[in-house]
């Protein structure tokens, strides 16, 4: 009991360097991060089988099995065609015997001995010599004969190898670490720590099941033990947007002037009347940007909700002061396209407005940035990319980012530090569940949109066979002959990156397309173009001058063109529901009823999800809940803390109440102890990328 759990994993008997290494890459640096890695599952003795008692089933997924014997034979040999090495054993239990296959891990030969307790789980297969386990994981509970004491508890936990670190060793890493650990110092507000048990506790638990826990609950990770460890991270996490969000009320943001005059000035720059939703968005943008404090607000709402629009009117409050305010965008197709929509509704004064692209040429971009610099471009248009590199503004106000997650966290901070720190607004591609957007956004505020502009119809949607295809294409044909576009989607450029589903890939899709449709001019992008190409060839589809637009998943965000009617999206089991809503998002933008065609042979029961609602934030909730955050978010760079034990989807209601006892909490200031554990967590959670 001596050690702090903020040790180093190399106070442990057996970890040198190449242990120390494998360890840190996993993310595992001290006892602490060691002992918060639970067991990926635990066996449970009262699931074990008796080998007399197996039985072959055929079904598409195979059954996995535990059993425990003893080892009887133990022969290594190659096999016949492949010259694969092959460890063939035999374990018996005293019910009858069963054989056990390993391929390539000779070491094995080495490792067991004849005579060893073997306890093993793996796939049940039907072999030429009966039943037979190939390749499974396996415990040695001991050597020599079975005697009851070798099998005492009921649960045994299993741990996933880490490079040279097998699970075995790491069992036995985190046992020595539970005894010589000394409990860590009590940080949890006694409300949350209510009914729970103390956190070395609670560890002890998990890596030695009590024989009475309850296995689904711990199967599920719904133990008090887990939910001691889930409030720890859920409430650091709390804690750290809270501080974040104090240290941002504190600053001073610019005061953006409105007046009567002004509103009178924009509602002029509006084509339509705005939409409850838009209007209610827009004040709340107002009362931040009006407040004296710097705003950082989350802009959300369903594909085709107008956040453009809600963006513009932002921007113009601040450009009409003679201030600046930047959008930028995640691609230059949709930089390019948001340039043009405030041309337009900006009319006469479309001469404030600067892009600013990568690829302009050298002059052209200069005097781009001269402009920028001189404070007389008040509107300017820009990719992420470019925002990074050396932009310097006269007076910029108010950053809006469309389309993507985060902005790094740095750049903002980079900003700060030339002194200019201007009001943030965030528009999110795909709606995100409340919850969830608190999570990934951290300290923002959130505007809304939940309703869509007037005369909207709803997207004829469609999931068909892959041999029922033809009649989506019948579909583009009945469209192109009205005058109208259509898009098609492919979802990979190369179909040998998929082994498995034999794909159409986009070249067989293009040609296929000249053969269907030889009239039409098609337009072909995916994201290995160069970026001009790809501009060129959006550009034409958007001028009407294409009328089908073949492409990946590159015109997902943003696109806008309101006479493509159809959209047809092959192999739609390989995207996201999420995904499939923003392309769908795509159609649907003019008066006409458009479609939607969903091609696919697998995965029908998923994509209903689609035909069954239009509403974007359910699609996203049902994804969501599919996939897990990480994959919904894509990983790891949209900066979705990286939880050992709570679980966002699962643990919201734990959450909301994280949060309001961080806010309580350090309303009272926070105590040392408290401090230090914060940055330990912090640190171990990576939650210092979360804005
Ligand atoms: P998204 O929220 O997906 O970014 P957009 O801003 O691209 O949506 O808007 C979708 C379409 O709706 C655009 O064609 C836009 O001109 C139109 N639109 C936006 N607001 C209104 C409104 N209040 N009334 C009518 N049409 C609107
Ligand atoms: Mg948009």
């Amino acid at each position: 009991m001596d050690l702090p759990l903020s040790s180093k994993l190399t106070v442990l008997k057996g970890v040198g360097p190449v242990f120390a290494t494998a360890l840190a890459e996993a993310g595992l640096d001290t006892l602490k991060d060691l002992l918060w890695a639970l067991p990926h599952r635990y066996v449970d003795r009262g699931a074990l089988r008796r080998i007399g008692d197996l039985e072959y089933q055929y079904s598409s997924e195979r059954e996995i099995v535990t059993v425990l014997g003893t080892l009887k034979e133990l022969r290594q040999t190659t096999t016949r065609v492949q010259r694969m090495g092959l460890t063939e054993a035999l374990l018996e239990d005293d019910s009858g015997s069963l054989r056990l296959l390993w391929f390539n891990q000779g070491y094995l030969a080495r490792t067991l001995k004849p005579g060893d307790r073997l306890l093993v789980f793996g796939p049940l297969s039907q072999g030429r010599h009966g039943l037979e386990l190939r390749s499974p994981a396996f415990e040695i509970l001991g050597r020599g004969p079975a005697t009851e004491d070798l099998w005492v508890r009921r649960y045994l936990p299993l741990y996933r190898k880490l490079g040279p670190v097998l699970g075995r060793s790491r069992a036995r890493l985190v046992q020595e670490a539970l005894k010589r650990a000394h409990a860590p110092e009590n940080w949890l507000p006694p409300e949350l720590a209510k009914g729970l048990p103390e956190p070395l506790d609670a560890l002890r638990m998990l890596h030695q099941p009590p024989d009475e826990a309850d296995a689904r609950d711990l199967e599920q990770r719904q133990t008090p033990a887990h939910r001691r460890l889930a409030t720890e991270e859920l409430f650091a996490f709390a804690l750290g947007v809270s501080l974040r969000r104090a240290g941002r009320l504190k600053r001073q943001g610019v005061v953006v002037p409105t007046s009567p005059e002004l509103r009178d000035r924009l509602k002029s720059l509006l084509p339509f009347p705005l939409t409850q939703a838009q209007r209610r968005a827009f004040k709340e943008i107002v009362e931040d940007l009006t407040s004296g404090r710097v705003m950082h607000r989350l802009l959300q709402g369903d594909v085709g909700s107008g956040k453009t629009l809600v963006a513009f009117l932002s921007m113009a409050m601040v450009a009409e002061s003679g201030a600046q305010a930047a959008l930028l965008a995640p691609t230059e197709v949709l930089a390019r396209q948001h340039a043009a929509t405030f041309t337009k509704l900006l009319g006469d004064s479309a001469h404030q407005l600067q892009l600013l692209l990568g690829p302009m040429k050298a002059a052209e971009k200069r005097a781009a940035l001269a402009r920028i610099a001189a404070g007389e471009a008040r509107y300017v248009v820009g990719t992420h990319a470019l925002f990074q590199e050396a932009v310097t503004f006269k007076a910029l106000q108010l950053v809006v980012v469309d389309e993507q997650h985060r902005f790094g966290v740095k750049q903002r901070e980079a900003l700060k530090e030339k002194g200019v720190d201007p009001h943030w607004l965030v528009m999110s591609a795909t709606p995100i569940p409340r919850s969830l957007a608190l999570a990934v956004f951290g300290d923002l505020e959130q505007s809304v949109l939940d309703e869509l502009p007037p005369g909207r119809q709803p997207i004829d949607t469609k999931l068909l066979e892959p041999d029922d295809a033809e009649r989506a294409w019948e579909a583009i044909e009945r469209a192109l002959s009205q005058g109208r576009q259509a898009y098609v989607v492919s979802p990979a450029i190369d179909p040998t990156e998929e082994g498995k589903v034999p794909l159409r890939d986009i070249q067989a899709m293009e040609a296929l397309l000249y053969q269907r449709f030889p009239e039409a001019r098609l337009e072909v992008v995916h994201g290995r173009l160069k970026a001009e190409v790809m501009a060129e060839r959006v550009a034409r589809f958007v001028a009407g001058k294409a009328q089908i637009l073949l492409a990946t998943t590159v015109i997902e965000v943003g696109v806008d063109v309101p006479n493509a009617t159809v959209m047809v999206v092959d192999h739609a089991e390989r995207f996201g529901l999420s995904q499939l809503h923003q392309l769908r998002g795509r159609v649907g933008r003019g008066r006409d009823r458009s479609r939607f065609f969903m091609v696919s042979g697998a995965e029908t029961e998923r994509l209903r999800a689609l035909v069954e609602t239009q509403d974007g934030f359910r699609i996203a909730q049902k994804d969501l809940e599919l996939r897990g955050p990480g994959e919904f978010f894509g990983v790891r760079q949209s900066g979705v803390p990286q939880f050992q034990v709570a679980d966002l989807l699962r643990d919201k209601g734990l959450l909301a109440r994280c949060r309001e006892v961080a806010e309580k909490t350090l309303a009272q200031g926070l105590t040392e102890d408290q401090r230090r554990w914060l940055r330990q967590e912090q640190a171990r959670l990576k939650l210092a990328e979360i804005s």
